[in-house]
């Protein structure tokens, strides 16, 4: 039996639309068509995949616009950041569209015959998605497993289906056969979890809370279920004093309160050289002060609501000491807050340790580089992270003693649909993206062919 979920856009409180939530049985029957379609799909001619793969990020780039909008109204995301999600999923495509002509084995050297390899399709895949970046999180999961021959299940989040609803409208536009790819939107613990046990669903590609994440994880050894898990994030933004300190405090709101801080790579602590502390602080209060939070449909808005009610009352229970300074945020109905920045006392504080993903970021002093790095790795996340200083040979040293997956020096970016993405410790397992992540989607194959007969 089918219940709906009422949609509510989080900058009016308004609703939006309601959608049909999925049961079990409606669940298995998408996860059997997606193994149908398999049997299919897997035999497409790696040109032909090729092509209906650009032909889809066209659709899609087609549609920036709509999809654009749909994200503004369902996540309060910035239209500018919601173009860039859209033009992302276009990009996945297209960069991974060159994949199924270029899926290389290996012919290793053997005796008495060849010896050859093949990196074959796992089958059905399970994409389950997040709130916080409903668009380019899906794409990085459904582009690279249909590109390697499998079948996509795709579960948004409760919060913000409906992107991904669009998107497996266009998919069909585009001509990608019935059954290919397919959204179904429910529950987490309904369809998320019958991705996990269901014995079709031979991969499950998950982005979300740490907690979520273990409990996907042990559920998957049950099958020896293949998963990949990107995780929280705790990362830190670290400025020296002899690097451009204006750049770096100007940076510095960008990096922790794009998309109201609900990221996973969001540089949550910033930790400051003691000599240059107070000469950052007063430079980055007065980009918190400007950083605009408004009307997300606004081209100037720089920040928006957060998701939800619920996820706006947890952030805020954080917020009981501390706080040097805030920025400012609309008042009245929606789910606002302020830009807030903390100064802790200890490193044993929650606020320090604890990932909050809302607009709320610690700052803290470091003595040297020896403790810059030591106070950066205490933290059980390694996803992100940043170093501002001029010297490069310190800079890289800093990168390499860094436990986390994605660094940027005088930069604060973290994502790029070429380069790899994933993180260390409790951030994830595996890395979406890049060159590489065909890898997550294949089994290789080992096949000797006696020549001796
Ligand atoms: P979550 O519970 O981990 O949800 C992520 C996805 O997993 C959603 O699609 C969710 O579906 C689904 N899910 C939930 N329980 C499941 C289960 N037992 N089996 C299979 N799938 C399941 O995250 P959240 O509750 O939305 O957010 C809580 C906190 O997680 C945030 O405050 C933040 O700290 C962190 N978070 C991190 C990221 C990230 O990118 N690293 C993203 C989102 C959240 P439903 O939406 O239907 O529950
Ligand atoms: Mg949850």
């Amino acid at each position: 039996m089918s219940t709906t979920y009422q949609i509510i856009n989080p900058a009016n409180e308004q609703i939006v639309k309601s959608v049909d939530l999925a049961d079990i049985t409606a669940t298995d029957k998408v996860i059997e068509k997606a193994n149908k379609a398999f049997e299919s799909w897997k035999k497409v001619a790696p040109g032909d995949r090729a092509k209906l793969l650009r032909t889809f990020a066209q659709v899609v780039a087609d549609h920036r616009q709509e999809l654009a909008k749909i994200e503004v109204e369902n996540a309060g995301h910035t239209i500018g950041n919601a173009l860039w999600e859209a033009d992302n999923v276009a990009n996945v495509l297209n960069y991974y569209s060159a994949a199924p002509e270029r899926l290389f084995g290996k012919q290793i050297p053997v005796a008495n015959g060849i010896d050859i390899t093949f990196k074959e399709p796992l089958g059905v895949v399970g994409v389950i998605v997040p709130w916080n970046f409903p668009m380019p999180i899906a794409g990085w999961g459904f582009a690279p497993a249909l590109a390697a021959g499998n079948t996509v299940v795709l579960k948004p989040a409760e919060y913000t289906p409906l992107t991904a609803v669009k998107l497996g409208q266009l998919a069909l536009l585009a001509g990608i056969p019935e059954g290919v790819f397919n959204v179904i939107v429910g529950k987490g613990s309904v369809v998320g979890n019958r991705f996990v046990t269901h014995p079709l669903v031979r991969k499950i590609v998950f982005t979300g809370s740490t907690t979520v994440g273990k409990q996907i994880m042990a559920g998957c050894a049950d099958q020896v279920k293949r998963v990949t898990l990107e995780l929280g994030g705790k990362s830190a933004n670290i400025i020296f004093a002899d690097s451009d300190i204006e750049r770096a405090a100007a940076a510095a709101p960008g990096a922790v309160f794009d998309n109201a801080g609900q990221d996973c790579c969001a540089r949550s602590r910033i930790l400051v050289e003691k000599s240059v502390f107070d000469k950052f602080m007063s430079s980055f209060e007065v980009a918190v002060k400007k950083f605009k939070v408004e009307d997300p449909a606004l081209p100037t808005a720089e920040m928006g609501p957060l998701i939800s009610k619920k996820q706006l009352e947890t952030v805020q229970a954080y917020l009981t000491k501390d706080i040097a300074f805030t920025g400012s945020a609309p008042k009245g109905s929606g789910y606002w807050m302020a830009p807030t920045v903390l100064m802790p006392k200890s490193a044993t504080e929650k606020v320090w340790q604890e990932e909050i993903f809302g607009p709320v970021v610690s700052v803290m002093a470091f003595d040297d580089e020896a403790d810059a790095i030591a106070k950066a790795n205490d933290s059980q996340f390694g996803l992100s992270g940043s170093i501002w200083s001029n010297n490069s040979s310190k800079a890289l040293r800093v990168a390499r003693g860094i436990e986390s997956g994605n660094l940027s020096v005088n930069s604060n970016s973290s994502v790029r649909y070429w380069t790899p993405f994933g993180g260390y410790k409790q951030s994830g397992l595996g890395r979406e993206l890049g060159p590489d992540a065909l890898d997550a989607f294949t089994e290789v194959k080992n096949v000797f062919i006696a020549t001796d007969n």
